[in-house]
């Protein structure tokens, strides 16, 4: 794979992401492109980088951190951890990422937070939402996300910005899109309870195969991996454990 290609691939994208947003009338500038580097190497990083990329997605935090500290080079290449997080390895999070994307337990802010204020750092985060019912999908129940919100603000590193969901692994369309909808009107919902402070803007879904429909539904962030760097030779089950895997 070559810069060129690399180049090609994010343009295109950016393309289909700009005439989503014509369709429903949204201004382009509010979707942010979030290229997902899991399993990408660091050769074929460093070509994004070169290519524009300065945020990167992983889902798993070892392999990101693994990449942040052979990249030191690349000072101003920030990373958004996207996948689920168990406690014990919330002090690397902690460490070096710029955003969190799938908070979904308490006991993670908790450790989150209170390794934050020792390193005297806070960063961005999203909280994930099972839109699609699958009991193989991580988040919280769309039901429990008020509750769950309310306990937030006792963590003063953490500054909560938004939603994040997978959509159902599925080849129909209007089931897809009922968990981006599903997403933006709790979003919407949520947004007039919120407690002081907070603003809950960011609604991160779509990746490779659907982030259009996530766009004309509301996405602010899309998540794209293989529509950028090429089909995986891991099979997602790696990332999505009781996953069939096929998409
Ligand atoms: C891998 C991954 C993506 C991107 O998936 P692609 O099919 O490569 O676009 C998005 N979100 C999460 C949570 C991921 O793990």
């Amino acid at each position: 794979m070559t810069l060129d290609d690399i180049r090609h691939n994010l343009a295109a994208i950016r393309d289909r992401i700009d005439r989503a947003c014509a369709r429903v009338g949204r201004d382009p500038a509010s979707v942010r492109l979030l290229p997902v580097s899991k399993t990408v190497d660091l050769d074929r990083i460093r070509l994004a980088y070169e290519a524009g990329c300065r945020f990167l997605g992983e889902n798993k935090v070892q392999e990101a951190m693994r990449k942040w500290e052979e990249l030191q080079d690349l000072p101003d290449l920030k990373w958004s951890i996207i996948g689920h997080l168990q406690t014990n390895k919330a002090k690397y999070v902690a460490r070096f990422a710029a955003e969190f994307q799938a908070l979904d337990r308490l006991s993670v802010a908790e450790v989150l937070d209170r390794r934050l204020q020792q390193e005297g750092r806070q960063l961005d985060v999203l909280i994930q939402v099972n839109t699609s019912g699958e009991p193989s999908k991580y988040g919280l129940a769309p039901d429990d996300v008020a509750g769950f919100i309310r306990q937030l603000p006792a963590f003063s590193a953490l500054r909560v910005r938004g939603l994040m969901t997978l959509a159902a692994f599925s080849a129909d369309s209007d089931r897809v899109r009922s968990c981006f909808v599903q997403l933006r009107n709790l979003r919407d919902r949520l947004q007039q309870e919120a407690p002081d402070g907070m603003v809950l803007h960011e609604l991160s879904m779509g990746m490779s195969g659907d982030f259009e429909i996530a766009v004309e539904e509301g996405a602010t962030i899309v998540r794209i991996g293989q529509a950028i760097f090429g089909a995986r030779a891991l099979p997602d089950s790696h990332y999505w454990p009781q996953e069939p895997g096929a998409r």
